[in-house]
């Protein structure tokens, strides 16, 4: 069953979408450019992320873990809306995407942005970091640029070439009855499933470039990994390092690309002083 609806998923999408390799953004000053396969079209994906995304929501409403703390959750939205609001400079079409960012309350430590979007952070993220505006702008840069990419999209879609399929964690929130569809492969992929190195270091750049363009300090990219990196020993280690797996490479990376950057948060900065 799998298998049948494997092939003729690349039989449809090879119809539609041609099995398409693209590049999905613009190189930005931090130069990502890399060429990507594509088995499942981009309708398809966005169509099942938005169902596990409403699903997801309506269960946090249901056990009262949905935006609890306005407060929070207007920092949040302020955040994510810059960083959206300089999306264009990696793809032009981004700027029609229907984004959208909520705060659950749980102690995990974890962000995420699924396709098209639709993001979340926890408040364990928040609270156990004490996470700063820079900080949280360099986690949901780093997950908006998953998005641009859409990395999901080609981790489903290389899951189809090898017929693997993907087996679905259970515990996963709210969409244990999705299972093998579109949805569940999605939302699978963009919570539990490590990302490569590869799209890991794209979505560091972009990211990092991102957080610079809407005023936030592209340095704090590695206060963030510091931090993640003193819970890494608690008895709950952070969810979001096992999706994204930190080594000294990454850092340095980083450190690199805050400095290539550093010249677009100053001008962004002093945009902003001089408006006021
Ligand atoms: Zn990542």
């Amino acid at each position: 069953m799998v298998r049948a609806l494997t092939v003729a998923v690349c039989v449809s999408a090879a119809l539609i979408a041609g099995c398409e390799t693209v590049d999905t953004t613009k190189a930005g000053v931090v130069g990502v450019d890399r060429d990507q396969r594509f088995l499942v079209s981009s309708e398809e994906v966005n169509a099942g992320a938005l169902k596990a995304y409403q699903q997801m929501m309506a269960e946090a409403q249901k056990k009262g873990a949905l935006d609890k703390d306005p407060g929070q959750v207007r920092r949040v939205q302020a955040i994510t809306k810059r960083l959206v609001a300089q999306t264009p400079n990696f793809r032009d079409d981004a700027a029609k995407w229907p984004w959208e960012v909520h705060v659950i309350s749980t102690d995990e430590v974890n962000a995420w942005c699924m396709p098209a979007g639709k993001m979340a952070i926890y408040t364990g993220l928040i609270q156990k970091l004490n996470a700063t505006d820079d900080e949280i702008a360099a986690v949901m840069g780093h997950e908006i640029s998953h998005a641009l990419r859409e990395h999901s999209r080609e981790q489903v879609s290389r899951q189809m070439g090898t017929q693997l399929g993907v087996g679905l964690v259970g515990a996963l929130l709210g969409i244990g009855d999705l299972g093998q569809s579109i949805a569940g492969q999605v939302a699978n992929v963009t919570l539990n499933l490590p990302n490569s190195r590869q799209a890991e270091t794209e979505a560091d750049r972009i990211g990092i470039e991102l957080a610079a363009r809407a005023g936030y300090n592209p340095e704090a990219a590695v206060h963030l990994w510091e931090k993640m990196a003193k819970l890494s020993g608690d008895s709950q280690p952070p969810k979001w390092l096992s999706t994204h797996p930190p080594h000294q490479d990454r850092i340095n990376d980083l450190r690199q690309y805050a400095a290539k950057v550093m010249p677009l948060y100053q001008a962004a900065k002093g945009g902003a002083a001089a408006g006021k």
